[in-house]
């Protein structure tokens, strides 16, 4: 099937190989793909190789159980990990909101975990599924192999933290290990 401009498509939708166009607004590269991450009507720039989607619903971009989203661990405070909500996956809009979440303990992994530390600092960026909202408060969940953090910092120094395996990075200017949820989608 192939795809022209002013096709009406739906969020996930497969637009182009990604060797073809490059992902605009409205559109996200998922394993050598590109496909829509709104619905909407397609735009094809042929000279700068870029296929969006023009989005119809003009909507406030709020947060729905199930979206996968990014965020950044403000606080660790006992049991509960707060975070910055900073976008949706695959959307480019900003939100509507300001979000803050929360994660609970015995949400980071399928696993035990003894502390909170053990899978997040202060100043990660992890992705996460929103599981629950009531109100203003807003429950994540990063048990998911492709959730967790994306991008970890030393606390000693810093740097940026490479991934080890699923539940450590190493710091290549300390040379010392810590311990994180880490994602499959850790930013390398
Ligand atoms: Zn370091």
């Amino acid at each position: 099937m192939k795809i022209n401009t002013g096709d009406f498509v739906m969020p996930g939708d497969f637009l182009s190989v990604s060797e073809q166009f490059l992902p605009g607004d409205g559109a996200y590269e998922d394993d050598g793909s590109v496909k829509s991450a709104t619905a909407g009507n397609v735009s094809i720039d042929k000279k700068a190789k870029e296929i969006s989607v023009i989005s119809k619903s003009n909507g406030p971009n709020l947060l729905k159980v199930g979206d996968i989203v990014y965020g950044e661990i403000k606080d660790l405070r006992g049991q509960r990990a707060l975070v910055t909500v900073h976008a949706k996956k695959g959307e480019t809009r900003e939100l509507a909101l300001p979000y803050l979440a929360a994660i609970h303990i015995s949400q980071i992994t399928p696993g035990y975990i003894d502390k909170i530390t053990d899978a997040f600092r202060i100043g990660d960026l992890i992705e996460a599924r929103v599981v629950k909202i009531m109100k203003d408060n807003i429950d994540l969940n990063t048990e998911d192999r492709d959730c967790g953090v994306v991008k970890a910092m030393c606390t000693k120094c810093r740097a940026e933290m490479d991934p080890v395996n699923q539940d450590e990075v190493y710091c290549p200017v300390c040379d010392r290990k810590e311990k994180r949820k880490v994602s499959s989608n850790y930013e390398e």
